[in-house]
């Protein structure tokens, strides 16, 4: 049997309708922007794989740091104990990281460390004595994991709906409202969580430093925390180490993951400031903060994080991302002129092309994910090499950044090419 057959008899995909979606490709190797399947095909890495890549697949420098350390110590309970790499990584992350974060709670994936800044934000108004600021702000369009809590504070969407009634209730707002609405909800709010400057799985939508400049500003005059969901954004994908950095704004807590460990392992950290950490101090045991996952700060993927910022330097790969910027910019700008094509967009590694509607209006925009044309389109993509996975009616390429001028310029020609042939398919 091949290992699609084998596949198919037990594995359930995330994210996959099992009874129409293609069968999975089988890759069986990485390396650099490239996958390769079982059954030889080559195909460039348009999306990261799901956002977490970044310096390439199997890449020996990553690969070193994790068999020296696997030769160490593979992991150990972090209640109680510690070990060089979470120490070291806490360091190193404390001293790239927007002023004021200084204390870094680790847990394991993306949704997870989004959890945690929501339970760390709600005790922290406990332990202060303002039990009452219970209520979180999130934003319209947002996505903060698939989780119960970070689901709560997604935006409502075909993601979460089948999940309401187990959500907690949020307040919602468009960017322009959050002042208003910090202002309506008294002392009864206690944070407020966004994506800075790219909302990811919401559609791509690029917001302007401004509005965080303006949020951050409406969190202080009305005492709220800030939480900066950076679990997409950090590591370099907007241009800046941190998309924060764009509105030089810090934050109360930040969430990462993904590229944290560069797309190998599964690791998460909740990075707050000295203030907020403060507040969990007591002789009084009820105000620990009472949270932990078996894999916390696994060594492992602490090793390949700190390997990953040594890249960081020595590969100037922020460099690297300036330049693939300015590509996709002048790349992708010409398509505009496409009738099929709404919008064109660029932050630092992302380039999007957002599609016309299907719909009634077809010069509508933002169709939603469940628009055909997403699944059609990833289909003629692959048929040419290039794995991509359109959010319904967005499609968005977001490489590794180890991705050369010739590699990318390749890119931009499929996706070009494929959006002029789908005018017909659309038909
Ligand atoms: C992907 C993502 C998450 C969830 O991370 P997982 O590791 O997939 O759980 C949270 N927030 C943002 C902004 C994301 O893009």
């Amino acid at each position: 049997m091949s290992l699609i057959d084998r596949d198919r008899a037990h594995v359930w995909h995330p994210y996959t309708q099992m009874q129409t979606a293609p069968p999975p490709l089988p890759i069986v190797r990485g390396e650099g922007v490239y996958l390769f399947t079982e059954d030889g095909r080559k195909i460039l890495d348009g999306i990261s794989s799901w956002w977490v890549n970044i310096h390439g697949h199997s890449h020996p420098a990553l690969n070193a740091a994790l068999a020296r350390q696997a030769s160490r110590l593979e992991h150990v309970m972090f209640a109680g104990c510690t070990h060089p790499p979470a120490v070291d990584l806490a360091e190193r992350l404390v001293s790239i990281l927007p002023r004021g974060l200084t204390r870094v709670f680790y847990s394991d994936n993306g949704s997870t460390a989004v959890e945690v800044a929501v339970k760390m934000a709600i005790q922290y108004w406990i332990n202060k004595g303002q039990a009452q600021r219970t209520r979180i702000v999130a934003l319209h369009h947002g996505y903060h994991g698939d989780t119960v809590g970070a689901m709560s504070v997604s935006g409502d969407s075909i993601f979460t709906r089948a999940f309401s009634s187990l959500l907690f209730p949020v307040t919602r707002a468009h960017g322009a409202e959050v002042e208003q609405t910090l202002a309506s909800l008294g002392d009864t709010a206690a944070a407020l969580i966004v994506e800075p400057m790219l909302q990811g799985a919401g559609g791509m939508i690029i917001r302007p430093a401004e509005l965080l400049e303006a949020i951050r500003r409406a969190c202080d005059r009305y005492g709220v925390l800030l939480v900066a969901d950076e679990v997409l954004t950090g590591f370099g994908r907007t241009g800046r180490m941190f998309a924060c950095e764009h509105a030089i704004v810090s934050p109360d807590i930040i969430c990462l993951s993904k590229a944290l460990t560069a797309g190998y392992l599964p690791l998460g950290a909740t990075c707050t400031t000295d203030a907020v950490y403060e507040a969990f101090l007591s002789h009084d045991r009820a105000r620990t903060f009472f949270h932990g996952h078996s894999f916390t700060a696994n060594p492992l993927a602490c090793a390949v994080a700190l390997a990953s910022l040594d890249l960081f330097e020595s590969d100037r790969t922020l460099d690297r991302v300036t330049r693939l910027e300015a590509q996709l910019q002048s790349g992708l700008a010409p398509l505009r002129a496409l009738p099929i094509v709404a919008d064109v967009r660029v932050i630092g590694g992302v380039g999007v092309v957002e599609l016309a509607g299907s719909g009634a209006d077809p010069s509508a925009p933002r169709d939603g994910y469940l628009d055909e044309i997403g699944p059609r389109l990833a289909a003629a993509f692959l048929d040419r090499g290039l794995l991509l996975r359109p959010l319904g009616n967005v499609v968005y390429f977001m490489p590794p950044y180890v991705i050369t001028e010739e590699e990318t310029a390749w890119a931009i020609d499929q996706i070009a090419q494929v959006l002029m042939e789908s005018a017909a398919i659309r038909r």
